[in-house]
């Protein structure tokens, strides 16, 4: 058994200036138990109040000084006044001193002719309210206590009344106040963030259906603008016949909890000094693309770079300018990546499928997911030890470091994560043992095959001046007339001991070194001076078609170069006509527009190349003003078999009529071929080589203005 807890005894203060009934009251509480408290009058009882804190107060109304409703209300303003049960004795029972007595606060009222005995019932009764609404009060301050010190909150939703109570913690974690807070469950949701609403709503609505619990994360707007994470939990409660009546929920602020589990994996993950990923998310996602590869039958890379002679950097300038420095490669490499426009065409160009990581040191790892060929590879290789070969400020002064580079491709060269990092590493020391500054194929043949490039790259660096390169031109007939419109200028090489390098051979190497820009201007300048030529020998020849490069476009400035050309050789602008393909315009397309448009403000004509090959979309033909639209000879060449093909070039033929634009068809090569474009509406076309060359143009009708009138076509010109 355990002893009752000690109960102080309750002390009421008594006030009223009337001595008599003053003692009276006093007597009869006494008699019931209560401690007894005397006050003359209002002031009295506050002083007395202040000192003793008594449990209950009983005011006269009638006092001199402060009367009882007076009283009442100041009291009800002290710390803790507001809740001491308070018994004003009207002495009058008329209504208004009634409803004065609760205006000011009374807890009851009680008329003066009431019997001691009554009185003591009554100041026991409002005692035990009083205690009940202590215990009340003191379990709610340690409820929002304990909620406080969890950073837990709770609410209750009325389904019926949509009414939601929130605990003072709650409220606190939406960052709203009692008095903003609408108390609805309209209300509530207007502090869920608006893209988290909806997942929000259908979990609920899983919970009231009863078929899954409520518990998600969601973020909260706060009043001030800030964003938080919360994590919410809640049940339902039902009427025993499984009617929802109550959703009570709590709601948590994980914000801090969730930042602190980023933070983890990001130092799991991430290398601290160039926010890069480290060796162990690198390996992950390996493993991954290795798989991909392996099942999917593509081709990937590992790349290693390591700065060449980077102790040295350390011993002579100190470790902090060696990690600005390390911070800065890490830098040039991104940025690299980024504007490598050789991956846009391999689609490798999104963040997702090119990781960079730091291992650790001055080793750096790239991946490339997906990539055409060997030469993509090393393309990227070759730009990245540029950006990072490019002269650096720190410690005041210019720095210039270098760095070797391992290739590897995968599954080619291992098909698990060690022997590819393995021989990725191989290969990186053999570019270190080579002479540093350059990379190297883990595979020999690559190496081979890249030093064969190199070379030819080397030789095609002064083919320009050497006079090597050659124009052929190709001519471009009316159907109608069966007479040559114009002539296109096609590349070749005349290599000093390779003979006539094709220039597929070439093309693409010169792209990719950036020689594509001197050879681009050249061609359009030799090609706008033969057509001069030709014109101030009375020939007919209308135009002169040349092909033009993307690179021309993004790393020249090609209106200037064929401004230049016309002016020079004072050809009339008429009378030139540059080709661009479909991939060209596709990159960059507003940048194309603006280019384009200001080539034909120079009188020139454009042409569309390779029409129905890509993506022959007709949202090209409307935003470029082409002047002439060429078929492809894939086209051609089934024309007379093939009635897809056939139908193909007159859908094409009549679209590109009726947006004015000319159509000339490319490859033709028999009498049959031609005579069913000129059928189908072409208006001009172009024989192959081959065709000329076999004179089949003379069966076409039109070999005598062709081979008497014009020496220099289908020849080469320097
Ligand atoms: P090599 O051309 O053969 O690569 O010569 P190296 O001097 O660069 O030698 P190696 O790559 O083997 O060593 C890398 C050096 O990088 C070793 C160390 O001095 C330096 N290093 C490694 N980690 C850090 C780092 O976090 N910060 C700085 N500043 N230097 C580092
Ligand atoms: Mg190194």
């Amino acid at each position: 058994m355990t002893a009752e807890p000690h109960q102080p005894i309750p002390r009421v203060l008594v006030a009223d200036d009337d001595p008599i009934a003053r003692s009276l009251t006093r007597a009869g509480l006494e008699q019931a138990g209560f401690l007894v408290l005397e006050a003359e009058d209002g002031e009295g009882a506050l002083v007395l109040y202040d000192q003793q804190r008594p449990d209950l107060v009983v005011l006269d109304v009638m006092m001199p000084g402060l009367d009882g409703f007076q009283t009442c209300e100041e009291l009800r303003r002290r710390p803790g006044g507001d809740r001491v049960p308070v018994l004003i004795m009207t002495g009058l029972e008329d209504i208004e001193s009634v409803s004065r007595a609760y205006e000011v606060g009374a807890t009851d009222f009680a008329s003066k002719s009431i019997t001691t005995l009554l009185l003591s019932h009554r100041v026991r009764y409002l005692l035990r309210g009083s205690r009940t609404l202590d215990a009340l009060h003191e379990s709610r301050t340690s409820l929002n206590r304990a909620q406080r010190i969890a950073q837990l909150g709770s609410w209750e939703w009325d389904l019926d009344t949509n009414r939601l109570l929130a605990t003072e913690q709650t409220l606190r974690i939406l960052g709203t106040t009692a008095w903003k807070f609408g108390g609805t469950v309209e209300s509530y949701k207007q502090t869920i963030h608006p893209d988290d609403l909806e997942s929000w709503i259908q979990s609920i609505e899983g919970l009231l259906s009863g078929q899954s619990p409520h518990s998600l994360d969601h973020r909260v707007m706060r009043i001030t603008g800030v964003e938080r994470m919360v994590h919410e939990e809640a049940e339902v409660e039902r009427t025993p016949e499984g009617h929802p009546i109550r959703v009570i929920g709590t709601v948590q602020d994980v914000s801090d909890r969730r930042q602190a589990e980023a933070q983890l994996e990001y130092l799991a993950y991430f290398d601290h000094l160039t926010g890069l990923p480290n060796r162990r998310l690198f390996l992950d996602r390996l493993s991954h693309t290795l798989l991909t590869a392996i099942r999917y039958q593509r081709l990937g890379a590992v790349i290693a770079l390591d700065i060449d002679r980077f102790k040295r950097i350390n011993d002579t300038l100190g470790h902090s300018v060696g990690d600005q420095l390390l911070q800065e490669v890490g830098e040039r490499l991104v940025q690299g990546i980024r504007r490598s426009d050789m991956l846009a065409r391999y689609r490798a160009a999104d963040e997702g499928s090119v990781t960079i990581a730091r291992f650790g040191g001055d080793e750096f790892y790239l991946l490339l997911n997906e990539i055409g060929s060997a030469q993509d590879a090393a393309k990227v290789t070759t730009r990245l030890l540029e950006a990072i070969a490019k002269p650096y400020t720190a410690a005041e002064r210019e720095i210039v470091l270098t760095a070797s580079a391992g290739i590897t491709l995968l599954p080619l060269d291992g098909e698990d994560v060690d022997t590819l990092l393995k021989h990725c590493d191989t290969a990186m020391h053999h570019a270190k043992e080579q002479g540093r500054s350059r990379y190297h194929f883990f595979s020999e043949t690559l190496n081979v095959a890249a030093e064969a490039r190199l070379e030819l790259e080397e030789s095609l660096r002064g083919a320009v001046d050497r006079g090597e390169l050659r124009l052929h031109y190709q001519p471009q007939i009316s159907l109608a007339t069966r007479k040559i419109v114009g002539a296109e200028a096609l590349i070749r090489w005349q290599h000093p001991n390779k003979g006539l390098v094709p220039p597929g051979d070439f093309i693409p190497l010169a792209e990719d070194s950036g020689l594509i820009v001197p050879i681009g201007a050249w061609v359009i300048s030799t090609a706008c001076a033969q057509a001069k030529v030709w014109q101030s020998m009375g020939l007919p020849l209308v135009r002169v078609a040349v092909n033009l490069s993307g690179i021309q476009f993004t790393e020249s400035n090609v209106v200037d170069t064929v401004r230049d050309a016309l002016e020079t050789s004072g050809l009339d602008p008429m009378r030139f006509e540059v080709e661009l393909t479909e991939t060209i315009m596709m990159r960059q397309i507003q940048k194309m527009i603006a280019t384009v448009g200001e080539l034909k403000r120079l009188g020139i004509r454009i042409t569309m190349d390779d029409f129905g090959t890509g993506y022959s979309s007709l949202a090209y033909l409307k935003h470029f003003d082409f002047d002439t639209l060429k078929i492809d000879r894939s086209f051609v060449k089934d024309l007379t078999s093939d009635n897809n093909s056939s139908a193909i070039v007159e859908a094409i033929i009549a679209m590109s009529h009726i947006l004015d634009i000319s159509t000339l068809a490319e490859g033709v090569e028999t009498p049959e071929q031609s005579a069913a474009l000129q059928r189908l509406g072409c208006d001009e076309v172009r024989a192959t080589a081959q065709a000329a060359r076999r004179q089949s143009l003379k069966r076409c009708g039109w070999s005598t203005v062709f081979s008497s009138q014009f020496p220099e076509l289908s020849t080469e010109h320097r």
